[in-house]
């Protein structure tokens, strides 16, 4: 579980975050969704001590994060996997070395180990056997799949993806939100996705909190989404063509 109290981020003027308050639960993809620019990367960054917020608290279960230091902060680090919104791969190394890279840095397992557990989640994102090659060889949905293979090789207790859909058709969007699910599922683990594609929302949220003007504008399931009176919700959501044509329909 993890909980967000009063979050606030300002970047010079621009106050991005005006007191976000959320809770996110285990075993469950939660998703932020909000228009470009609404302060969904910030707010990520904020509970993973990216950013500094400002204000406000944030807890990983019983632990509050923003009070630690450094070094107070690497167990809970350890316990999160990350996956990045441009999959955040190191395109000088291959497949299996961006892995290796994570285990080098947060583990204590042997060489042999590293090398097991590196196959084990290649093989569990279905990429099984692509260990020398390269970023730059690699489709836009592989790249994904490795920067997943990477967020989950240290067993991750708290799942982090930025736009983990950006760049990628829609049947191969599909197989990447179904990997974050049944993932979240199998670690039990408290996942937390930022997107602003609708598609996924309906598919995936089991929490939906929609930003808006820096502040928590509507929060509920998806199914609750098509059932909203919230204006500004409504707008976005029916901005696409798509979700419009399903709301004739309803
Ligand atoms: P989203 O992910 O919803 O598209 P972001 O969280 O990336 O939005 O950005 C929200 C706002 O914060 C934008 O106005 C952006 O320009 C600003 N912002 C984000 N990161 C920084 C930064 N490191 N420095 C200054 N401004 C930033
Ligand atoms: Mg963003």
């Amino acid at each position: 579980m993890i909980k967000v109290e009063n979050i606030s981020k300002s970047f010079g003027k621009n106050e991005v975050l005006k007191g976000i308050d959320a809770k996110f639960d285990a075993g469950k993809v939660s998703m932020i969704i909000g228009g470009s620019g609404s302060g969904k990367s910030t707010l990520l960054k904020c509970i993973v001590g990216l950013h500094e917020p400002d204000e406000g608290e944030v807890f990983f279960d019983k632990q509050e994060f923003t009070s630690l230091d450094f070094e107070q902060r690497v167990p809970i680090r350890k316990e999160i996997g990350m996956l990045f919104q441009n999959s955040a791969l190191f395109d000088s190394m291959t497949v299996e070395q961006n892995i290796l890279f994570a285990l080098d840095m947060f583990s204590d397992m042997g060489k042999s180990e590293k090398i097991d557990r590196a196959n084990y989640c290649l093989k569990r994102v279905n990429l099984a056997g692509t260990n020398e090659l390269y970023p730059s060889e690699l489709s836009g949905g592989m790249k994904k799949r490795v920067g997943i293979a990477r967020a989950i090789c240290m067993s991750p207790k708290y799942l982090f993806c930025d736009e983990p859909n950006s760049g990628l058709d829609p049947a191969t969007a599909i197989l990447i939100d179904e990997l974050i699910q049944d993932l979240t599922e199998e670690y039990q683990c408290t996942t937390i996705v930022v997107t602003h594609d609708m598609n996924s929302v309906m598919g995936v949220g089991d929490y939906v909190m929609f930003l808006y003007k820096g502040k928590k504008y509507w929060e509920g399931s998806n199914q609750d989404i098509l059932r909203s009176e919230a204006e500004a919700l409504n707008d976005f959501v029916f901005a696409s063509p798509l979700m419009n044509a399903a709301k004739k329909v309803l």
